[in-house]
């Protein structure tokens, strides 16, 4: 079995790219990656020493490239993790979310298309759905209506509908997936947790947007790939699954707890002007996933200190 998988570099992939390489002995892999600034080939240095890996750099809105990609390495499986992800970027330049999430990902299943794969799983967000009230409101299903707030979050609810297109329209075997907010090592350090983190290293203001009661429900990142495998075995071709843990935390609870793994004090905290468009909260059911056998194994206090311990060694 040969596995591409976009967006290898990032932070999602990366430890997807070592789940699977651990799991699978017999598989090999292909990393595509076009080295944004999200993009880090150092996630992947211990992994490109294993002869099943290759990585190649490239970009997925290239059709000619991806022809001599597909046509050189015939990949029996993709999963499409490369993506623009932070939403504050997405708010003040909108337009490569566009060009990437939408079109590339369009240009991606084209290819598929061209050149016959097994599966096309898509690796998308719970932010599709947009926002809960911060109290009630019943959590996410696969059947809640995409009302996505964020050019982010439209360019990823753009990009869910354009692969159900292409099973619906010419029977692309496809899998999507819905995931809640990752945490875990290798993150890019402009997201909440590496970036409260490095700031309270620095001892300087924690920046928390609004009140910093918004709402978030976090997985650890190794669930999320170990759902996404799952749902390549056991998943159905057409179909969309929740992947979440169940963990709902404000955002300022968040951000204490963090401090006071470092043992730094709560003044640090600096609250800021409400990002635009802020989804208050969100939460996911993910009985159709846990329905078929999966479950999340790890929590957020079981492993916040460990994580918290990765980036002060690698990346402050
Ligand atoms: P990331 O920003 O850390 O990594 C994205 C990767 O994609 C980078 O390595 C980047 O170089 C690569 N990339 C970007 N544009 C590319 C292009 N045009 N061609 C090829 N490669 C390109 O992102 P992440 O947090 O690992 O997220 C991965 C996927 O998971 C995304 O699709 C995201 O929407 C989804 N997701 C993320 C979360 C989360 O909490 N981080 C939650 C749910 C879903």
């Amino acid at each position: 079995m040969k596995v591409l998988v976009s967006g290898g570099c990032g932070f999602i992939g990366s430890h997807f790219l070592r789940y699977m390489m651990n799991a699978y002995r017999d598989y090999s892999f292909i990393c595509l990656d076009a080295l944004t600034y999200a993009g880090n080939k150092n996630n992947i240095k211990d992994l490109l020493k294993d002869s099943r890996l290759t990585m190649i750099e490239g970009n997925i809105r290239n059709a000619v490239f991806l022809d001599t990609l597909f046509a050189t390495y015939k990949p029996d499986v993709i999963v499409h993790f490369a993506a623009e992800t932070h939403v504050d970027r997405s708010i003040t330049g909108p337009q490569v979310f566009l060009e990437t999430n939408v079109i590339g990902t369009g240009i991606l299943l084209d290819a598929c298309l061209r050149h016959g794969i097994e599966r096309f799983h898509h690796v998308s967000t719970d932010e599709v759905y947009g926002t809960l009230p911060l109290q009630g409101g019943s959590a996410f299903t696969e059947q809640s209506p995409l009302l996505p707030s964020s050019p982010y979050a439209a360019s990823k609810a753009s990009s869910d509908l354009l692969v159900l297109s292409y099973y619906k329209t010419y029977g692309l075997p496809i899998t999507i997936s819905r995931c809640s907010n990752n945490y875990g090592t290798h993150q890019y350090p402009e997201k909440l947790i590496p970036l409260m983190i490095q700031r309270a290293l620095q001892e300087a203001p924690l920046p928390v947007y609004g009140d910093g009661l918004n709402v978030r429900d976090w997985i650890h990142v190794v669930d999320h790939c170990r759902a996404i495998d799952f749902i390549l075995k056991k998943g159905t071709v057409g179909e969309v699954y929740n992947v979440g843990a169940g963990e709902e935390i404000p955002n300022i609870k968040l951000v204490k707890q963090i401090l006071d793994v470092l043992g730094k004090p709560y003044e640090l905290i600096t609250y800021v002007p409400d990002r635009l468009g802020h989804d208050l909260r969100y939460a996911i059911d993910s009985s159709r996933l846990e329905t078929l056998g999966w479950k999340a194994e790890y929590t957020m206090e079981e492993t916040l200190q460990g994580i918290v311990e990765w980036y002060r060694a690698n990346v402050i």
